[in-house]
Order: structure tokens, then sequence, then C-alpha cells
């Protein structure tokens, strides 16, 4: 069982994560040292370097995203200035105002400061204090395996030249692990690589993937006679990139006050969520279940086009009863969300499949 720390490393996004930065690493360094022994040549050696540096500037980041942690908000949190608690949401399971830029996270069950979004790989939000570590290990792991990859493929071209090798031949099971590491390579670049992209761009921008979606619903949710919403935190992309990249990667600010463009005020954002959450209750319609469901991910007997039409989300599914009363806030052809009504009338969003 793990404890402390450990907690935070036992589960299977940063396990997994660790064994595949471990055979990528062991392999690339095994294939350098035989296909171009770094004491050969200065390029040799500069490669294994480059590859050695960028292995372990991976792991560093990658340790270090997951034990600074986003930063999280005070249970309880109340701003400064009481009459400003009009602009904010609250936080029913932390018991608290939620801070601009700040979300409740359902697994790490606390609100996070400027949060992007939940990484099971490292097992936490990426948010306010790690976003500088988390961009940082994408970039060095994409790095680390372009370089791998090119090492472990002229491995295998010698090894498969048909040619005397200019090292022992190599057995099965090596080859096996170096063809399984080129394939984890080419995984990494292309997906982490596409995460890596949109990091970037959140960081240039001053924007996070959930501020992305708020201002994509601004844009619905805007008639004539309101203001156009602008997102308040962009001051041009070298603010932006300095606020996120310092020398020892701590963030610049508290993560609670946020430096602000001209024409906009420390709660432009959550005053928009708010009216955002406003638009949504005006468009809530009440429903009576008449056909209760199971609250299952892949839910049979609901029919085929229900099946068929699995939602890509992780909000949770909701088990309901003949006669649950429930709110529904969005629909969908095959599915509902739904902030349900439970017997304490506590009001959440969650999600059914339509069936009533
Ligand atoms: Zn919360
Ligand atoms: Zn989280």
């Amino acid at each position: 069982m793990c404890v402390g720390p450990l907690k935070k490393i036992c589960h299977w996004g940063p396990l997994s994560a660790l064994a595949m930065i471990k055979i990528i690493t062991l392999m690339t360094i095994h294939c350098s040292r035989q296909w171009w022994p770094p004491q050969d040549s200065v390029p040799a050696a500069a490669s294994f370097l480059l590859f050695f540096i960028l292995s372990g500037l991976t792991l560093f980041h990658f340790i270090s995203a997951i034990f600074e942690g986003p930063g999280y908000l005070t249970l309880k949190w109340i701003p400064e200035k009481a009459t400003d608690i009009q602009y904010l949401q609250y936080c029913i399971v932390c018991q608290g105002y939620k801070a601009p830029r700040s979300h409740h996270c359902r697994k790490c069950n606390r609100c996070v400061m400027k949060m992007d979004h939940h990484c099971p790989w490292i097992n936490t939000c990426v948010g306010h204090y790690n976003h500088g570590h988390f961009t940082a290990f994408l970039a060095s792991a994409v790095g680390g395996c372009c370089v791998s990859f090119v090492i472990l493929i002229s491995w295998v071209a010698t090894v498969l030249s048909l040619k005397p090798l200019p090292f022992p031949p190599p057995a099965v099971y090596t080859l096996i692990l170096v063809v399984f590491s080129i394939g984890l390579s080419i995984g990494v670049v292309l997906a982490v690589g596409m995460l890596l992209y949109f990091q970037i761009l959140a960081i240039v921008r001053n924007r996070t993937e959930i501020e992305d979606w708020i201002l994509e619903k601004s844009r619905y949710r805007r008639n004539d006679t309101d203001a156009k919403y602008i997102h308040p935190y962009s001051k041009g992309w070298r603010f932006n990139v300095s606020q996120v990249f310092t020398w020892d990667f701590t963030p610049v600010g508290d993560g609670i006050t946020w430096p602000i463009i001209d024409g906009c005020d420390q709660y432009t954002l959550t005053r928009e969520q708010l009216a955002q959450k406003l638009n949504k209750r005006k468009r809530a319609r009440i429903y009576r279940i008449v056909k209760a469901a199971s609250g299952s991910k892949f839910p049979i007997g609901h029919g085929c086009g229900v099946f068929f039409h699995p939602l890509c989300t992780d909000e949770p599914r909701i088990k309901l009863d003949v006669d649950d009363i429930v709110i529904v806030t969005r629909w969908k052809k095959y599915a509902f969300y739904i902030g349900y009504l439970d017997k304490k009338n506590r009001k959440k969003e969650k999600m059914g499949n339509r069936n009533v």
C-alpha cells in the first residue's frame, strides 16, 4: 500500500509514464552505445549527451509537475472584500467561493487555481503552479523521443542490413524491446506533441482549455444588448509567457488575483460565467422520469440508438428511478445533461441517458 508522497505516484497514469520513460531511455542508451559509441567522435558524444539531458529533464519536470501540484484554493475560501462574493460562484464541496480562474476538479475533489485540465498521466490537475513544469515535461519528452527515434531506427537498420555487425548480434528479446520502444517514441511524438501544441497556445494566449470553452459559449450567449466579452488576461505573448516560465519555474502571482488588460477588472471572467450559468438555468426544463436508467457508461436495454451513441466525456452518468424529478440543462438526441434534484435538494450537474 502506498502512503504519504508515494500515493501521488501509485496510480496507473504516473506508473505507466515512468515505465515508458525508463524503457525508451534504457533502449536508446543501449543502441546508442553499440551503433554510435559516444567515445568514438564528438558528434556521437554530443548526441548521446543531448539524449541524456532530454531524458533527465523529462523525468525532472514530470516529477515536479506531480509534486508541485496545480495549487488548490484554500477550503472555505472567501474574497478579501465581502461584497465581491456577488461576482463569484460557490463550490458546495469545498464550501467556499471559487476565485477567478479556479474550477472544481471532481478527480482531485478540490478547487484548482487556474485549472487547465485533469491529467491522468500525472494523476493531478494542470493548473497555476505546475503549468510550466508540465509544459516543459511535454517538450522534453517530445525532444527526447525524436532523438531516440533516430538512434533506435538506425540501430535496427544496421542489424537488418545483413552486413557484418560492428557489435555482437542482439538477442531476439532485445530486438523486440527496441521495436517496441520505436513504437512508443512515435506514439509520444504524435500524441504528446499535439498536447504540447495546445499547452503552448494556452500559455501564449494566457487562456486555459476551460477558458477557451467559456469564450466559445460567450459568443452564443451574447445578444445585441450585451457588451462583448473580452478575455481579460492576455497582455501580449511575451508577457503571457513570462507569467508561467520563470528561471525556477515558479509562476508569477498568487493564483487568485491576476494582471488584467485595460477595460476589464478582476471579475470580468466570473461575471461572464455567472451570466452563462443564469442562461443555462433559463433554458432548463423539469422532467419526471418514466423509465429507469442504469447509469452505466455503456447502457444496454435502452435500444441500439443509445448504446451506439456513447458520449465522449468522463462526466458521471447517473442512475435514475421512475418518478425522479430532474432538471435538464442541455440535451442531445440520445442523452441529456441534468442538474439532478436529489433528496437534500442539492443540485449537481450530472448526465443521464435520454429515456423519458
Ligand atoms: Zn471545490
Ligand atoms: Zn484534478
